[in-house]
């Protein structure tokens, strides 16, 4: 998989199948999302109906591959964990890194380039904006989903055992 930031001076690569692909609606994928595309020229992030899609790659199988020098993190409060990368070149959002020892990277669904991975669930939706219609075309979670959680300790396994 290449994710492929608007004007292709960077690119990251993931290689075997994505843990899961998956929409959150969360007030803070909803903020970063906006700050990001405030960004000058920035191609969009947020989904119309406010959710940001992400495909769910393992840490260990992600890697930036183009112009790693153009990218920056962004945070939305001091103190958090959470980054969100920006290819300075156009301002699009790339991955999502964590300084914590997480062992998942979110790669924006939006820079994948070619066949798209599925949206498996639509998660935190409880937050999507007033209005909104959240599509139906996944299982929709008002929270993190068991099945969620589940995921992402399956591929933590499969990385112990060195899989
Ligand atoms: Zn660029
Ligand atoms: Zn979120």
């Amino acid at each position: 998989m290449i994710a492929r930031c608007a004007c292709g001076s960077v690119e990251y690569e993931a290689t075997g199948d994505p843990i899961l692909g998956v929409a959150c609606y969360c007030d803070d994928c909803q903020a970063g999302s906006r700050q990001i595309e405030a960004l000058p020229n920035a191609p969009p992030v947020l989904d119309p109906d406010g959710g940001t899609a992400y495909v769910l790659y393992r840490k260990d199988r992600v890697r930036c591959t183009r112009g790693g020098g153009l990218v920056r993190s962004h945070k939305l409060k001091t103190k958090t964990d959470t980054n969100r990368v920006v290819a300075t070149c156009c301002n699009s959002a790339m991955v999502m890194t964590f300084d914590d020892s997480k062992h998942w990277v979110p790669v924006y669904r939006g820079r994948v380039q070619g066949a798209l991975p599925p949206i498996d669930m639509r998660i935190c939706t409880k937050f999507a904006p007033d209005g909104s219609k959240v599509p139906r075309d996944a299982p929709i979670y008002p929270g993190f989903s068991v099945r969620f959680i589940g995921k992402l300790l399956r591929a933590r396994l499969a990385m112990m055992f060195g899989r």
